[in-house]
């Protein structure tokens, strides 16, 4: 076939997959389009799950009969004209493409009239094709009336779902919506029958009675606010309690700049500020506004609109994660749990609180391997020696050489093994610091002399915060001076290490960003740090003996195929793939 320019029509049929998933982002446009006109009431109609008509009326602007035509035309918009609108676009639209991509997937009408305007007018599209102008009665404002959605289009037809399930994501985009715009009146009817009347919440208490009908009855007083302003960010917004966490995680908004967004980030930070009065496997409800610099924030990252991007995700991060955490810290006493019993104890005493069958006793192993013992000088470990291929029965094989400073290199039966030294070394401490955790009597050390760690007095704080974790995987600390602890124990798998420089990290990371956050409850945290600065980092020169060693632990840990941020922590390479590469037929 010869290269040609496609026609305007599939131009927009192709633009409508992106825009037009489904009835409900037609919804969700026409809807916006609404707010962008400065509705007060939006008013929808929706037949046969959307399938049959969807009509959204609004008392906003209105469009001109002069503009009609350009409305249903692609890249039309009244909305940005230059480079420096769209980099700080106010309005929830801005791309004209909705209109048109509706239209070339179904039949639209669009019937407007703007406040001056002594009569209304309206245009009909039809598969991409259309009509003149005419004259219509219509009250200030515009009705879009969208009917036999996907008529011309049987492959995306074949993916709509039945009427209750398309029409159940409607009412979804409207809540969304509603929820984005509360001073709006909405209401949306389904097959002649309302669904949702929501009168314009303009106080309080409008607001309230706006969130029992959309979250829940119980959720207004089920629900902490918040309300705060963060450098160039301010958040508002109401967090369900703990306690009322749900199975699912289907009442989570999100609100950027009045734009409701699936923000994976901004999802996750609101997770971490949960992780530890949350038991694992339950979601909190919540509603989440932001409000930040339109130029600090890029919208244009989908054709749907419902992604973002921030110039500083770190800070967002970092700002929406304190604000929850603060906002929930206050619930503590009224939880009357104490830190310790909120700690995940299933995960760590497996079952019925029965200690878990030691693998291999890791810790003891590591200790004997002393990983931490000053290494030998550099070229003392020889890094090259090849070994008969003896590996059978050893999952992971012998240790051939280290790569980098980063990865341990060995040889096993099917080929070659390469694993990541510090996270497999990582997830072996992690694990058998769990496995002390839970052991009544922690294999530890004490130490002849108590060594001192002196430090800030708010990250002595931490520490002493942390001290009954601390204290379950074998460390004795108490204070003797406002900056500085005595540590008078350490954990038998720790001996040998660098325990204050290791104690000073850890009450640092506990303090900032850099711990080991993904882990949910607050024990883990701790023995998550802890791993993670006792593992062997890089550049660390392992003698092959040390390398064998650490293979062996990994065979015996569980899921040690997996680093504590869930990253593969080997890899293995057969022969067979070797073979491949060199073109070599066997
Ligand atoms: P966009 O919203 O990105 O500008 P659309 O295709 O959704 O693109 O709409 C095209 C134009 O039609 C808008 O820029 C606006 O001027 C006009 N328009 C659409 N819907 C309405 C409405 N409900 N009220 C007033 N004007 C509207
Ligand atoms: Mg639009």
């Amino acid at each position: 076939m010869p290269i040609r320019i496609l026609s305007s029509s599939l131009i927009d049929q192709i633009a409508a997959g992106e825009v037009v998933e489904r009835p409900a982002s037609v919804i969700k446009e026409l809807a916006e389009n609404a707010l962008d006109a400065g509705a007060r009431r939006i008013e929808i109609d929706v037949e046969a799950g959307g399938l049959r008509l969807l009509r959204v009326r609004d008392d906003g602007c209105g469009i001109p009969a002069a503009e009609l035509p350009l409305a249903v035309q692609r890249h039309a918009t009244s909305k940005i004209a230059t480079l420096d609108d769209l980099e700080a676009v106010v309005t929830l639209g801005f791309r004209g493409e909705a209109l048109p991509s509706i239209g070339s997937v179904a039949r639209l009408k669009i019937t407007s009239r703007t406040g001056d305007a002594p009569a209304g007018s309206e245009l009909g599209v039809d598969g991409g094709e259309a009509r003149p102008v005419r004259a219509a009665a219509h009250p200030p404002g515009t009705t879009v009336e969208v009917r036999d959605l996907f008529y011309n289009v049987p492959a995306r037809r074949k993916f709509v779902r039945t009427e209750a399930t398309e029409f159940g994501h409607i009412v979804a985009a409207v809540e969304r919506v509603a929820l984005a715009a509360p001073a709006v009146a909405f209401r949306l009817r389904h097959n002649g029958r309302e669904v949702l009347e929501l009168p314009a919440a303009l106080d309080e208490r409008g607001m309230a009675s706006r969130l029992a009908r959309i979250l829940g009855e119980d959720f207004p007083e089920r629900a902490l606010r918040v309300e705060q302003r963060v450098g160039p960010l301010s958040l508002r917004g109401w967090l369900g309690l703990p306690t009322a966490a749900r199975a699912q995680a289907d009442r989570q908004f999100c609100f950027v700049n009045g734009r409701a967004v699936r923000d994976r980030l901004l999802a996750g930070a609101v997770r971490l500020g949960y992780r530890d009065v949350l038991y694992g496997g339950r979601h909190p409800a919540y509603v989440l506004e932001i409000q930040i610099d339109h130029r600090l924030v890029d919208v244009n990252a989908h054709p749907a609109k419902t992604e973002v991007r921030f110039r500083d995700s770190r800070a967002v991060h970092e700002a929406v994660f304190r604000a929850v955490e603060r906002a929930l810290a206050s619930t503590r006493p009224a939880e009357s749990t104490p830190a310790a019993a909120r700690i995940d104890l299933p995960a760590f005493a497996g079952g019925a609180g029965r200690p878990l069958p030691l693998p291999l006793a890791a810790a003891r192993v590591a200790a004997e391997l002393a990983f931490h013992a000053p290494m030998a000088a550099p070229g003392a470990a020889a890094a090259a020696v090849v070994r008969e291929p003896d590996a059978g029965a050893l999952p992971l094989g012998h240790a051939l050489a280290q790569l980098h400073g980063l990865y341990i290199l060995a040889q096993n039966a099917a080929g070659l093994v390469v694993v990541d030294m510090h996270a497999a070394h990582e997830r072996v401490l992690y694990e058998a610091l769990k496995t002390q955790y839970a052991t009544a009597e922690p294999a530890a050390q004490w130490l002849l002399e108590p060594l001192s760690v002196n430090l800030p007095e708010h990250q002595i704080d931490l520490l002493l915060e942390a001290q009954a974790d601390l204290e379950k995987v074998g460390f004795e600390i108490d204070r003797v001076a406002p900056g500085q602890l005595a540590l008078r124990r350490v954990p038998a798998m720790l001996a040998g290490a660098e325990v204050v420089p290791l104690l000073v990290q850890l009450a640092q990371d506990l303090g900032s960003e850099r711990g080991a956050h993904h882990l949910d409850a607050a024990a883990h945290r701790v023995l998550g740090t802890l791993a993670c600065r006792a593992a062997i980092h890089a550049h660390r020169r392992l003698s092959l003996a040390e390398m064998e060693a650490l293979l062996r632990q990994m065979e015996q840990t569980e899921r040690a195929s997996q680093c504590n941020h869930g990253r593969p922590t080997w890899t293995r390479v057969s022969l067979a793939e070797l073979d491949q590469l060199f073109l070599r037929g066997r």
